[in-house]
């Protein structure tokens, strides 16, 4: 039986993995479930799967959690500290899914154990990829990209000598506001983010996908994974959110994957890796879909792409920096304190101040370095979102 944890587990990419392994129940072996406020799904999950421990990120909730599995004989944690340790529970298989910063941590921990790391967390490689990176090598474990483009190039390298790949496309849908005029998004509201043509995903990222902010960090992601060079990783509009990436060789050949747009693809091909195995997703009708259409990035309207540039150009700790300071804006904006497009204006200011500061970014990509950069970036950002208000 395969050992496997759940970071994340309450959030929309854990329940569809969740949905992948209570389909082969027999063939698992739950070990950790972690979730932040829904306790009541994290403790229904950890009583379904005979989880061995449940952990809320919440220290305050752990109470409730307790009550909540009372009699079930699933263990109870809480707070980030306890997030870390989960990771340390030896598992075969670990998915790591927990929105935002605080995924890192628990991430790092789980590759020290060695194991096999899914990572639908993105903001881990964004903020500290080379740490990442260089702790699987240290102790043999495996990355596996969840993300859906990351995923697809992954499968298109498969075989392939990545000396012969002259370009990685990865693709964007545009969201909700792929056509708007500058102006109009503006005045875009936190609902109108919300409504993605295409995807069903947690909130932050489904506002993130219309600001293309999620595409950016997607770059950076893209560049920390496969360590291609930033000029040879490129952004294409595609409206139907089929094709996901495509890798382009030196003889010309480009490769295309193309899927349905459903995470358990993603999900259930790093659950299944090396092999292929059956997964309850759409089967495209390429025939009745007709069309699939591609369209250039506009960076003026979606400056979050041309910063990407830069933080990829910058290196060290700007993707630290970028992450943070994207957070707090990103929060804002659902908070209705800033405009859809002063997101990109928040960062830019952060990106612009932190760069000037002596050893901050060029520092050393550590935990502790990390966790600095990403303080000093979250006051700048609150600082930038102040000023904004003032001038209303
Ligand atoms: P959700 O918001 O749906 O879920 C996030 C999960 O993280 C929940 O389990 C949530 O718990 C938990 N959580 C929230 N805050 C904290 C915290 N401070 N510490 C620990 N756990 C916390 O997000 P998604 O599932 O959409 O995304 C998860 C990650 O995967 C993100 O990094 C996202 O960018 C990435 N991703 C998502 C895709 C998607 O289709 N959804 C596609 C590709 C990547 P609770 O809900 O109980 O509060």
């Amino acid at each position: 039986m395969r050992r496997v944890s759940v970071f994340g587990a309450t959030g929309s990419i854990g329940q569809n993995t969740l949905d992948l392994i209570r389909r082969r129940r027999a063939e698992f072996k739950v070990v950790a479930l972690t979730g932040g406020a829904n306790i009541a799904q994290l403790a229904a999950d950890a009583r379904e799967f005979g989880a061995d421990l449940a952990v809320t990120a919440d220290e305050a909730r752990l109470g409730e959690l307790r009550e909540a599995l009372a009699g079930s004989g699933v263990e109870a944690a809480a707070g980030a500290q306890a997030l870390v340790e989960a990771a340390e529970r030896p598992a075969d298989w670990i998915m790591s899914a927990i929105v935002g910063a605080a995924g890192l941590a628990p991430g790092l921990k789980a590759l020290e154990q060695g194991t096999t790391l899914a990572l639908a967390n993105k903001e881990s490689l964004v903020t500290a990829g080379p740490l990442l990176m260089a702790t699987a090598r240290a102790h043999g474990a495996t990355i596996l990209p969840v993300d859906s483009e990351h995923s697809a190039v992954f499968q298109g390298l498969i075989g392939e000598d990545a000396a012969s790949v002259e370009r990685v496309i990865i693709t964007a849908s545009g969201g909700p506001f792929r056509d708007w005029p500058v102006g109009q998004l503006a005045r875009a509201t936190l609902e109108q983010a919300l409504n993605h043509p295409n995807w069903v995903m947690g909130q932050r990222i489904t506002i993130d996908s219309a600001s293309m902010f999620n595409k950016a960090l997607e770059l950076i992601e893209t560049h920390e994974f496969f360590g291609f060079p930033p000029e040879q990783i490129e952004v294409l509009v595609h409206p139907e959110s089929l094709v996901h990436a495509l890798v382009g060789f030196n003889d010309g050949a480009l490769m295309a994957h193309i899927g349905p747009a459903d995470m358990r693809h993603a999900i259930g091909f790093a659950l299944n890796w090396p092999e292929r195995r059956h997964l309850p997703v759409e089967r495209l009708d390429l025939a009745r879909i007709g069309q699939l259409r591609f369209q250039a990035p506009d960076e003026t309207r979606f400056p979050a792409l041309r910063l990407a540039r830069e933080v990829m150009q910058t290196g060290g700790l700007a993707g630290a920096v970028f992450n943070a300071a994207k957070e707090r804006a990103l929060d804002a904006f659902i908070a209705g304190k800033i405009g859809f497009m002063d997101m990109a204006a928040v960062v830019e200011q952060v990106l612009g101040s932190l760069s000037v500061r002596p050893g901050l970014i060029q520092g050393a990509i550590t935990l502790d370095n990390v966790a600095e950069a990403d303080h000093l970036a979250r006051v700048g950002a609150s600082e930038a979102i102040r000023a904004l208000q003032a001038k209303g």
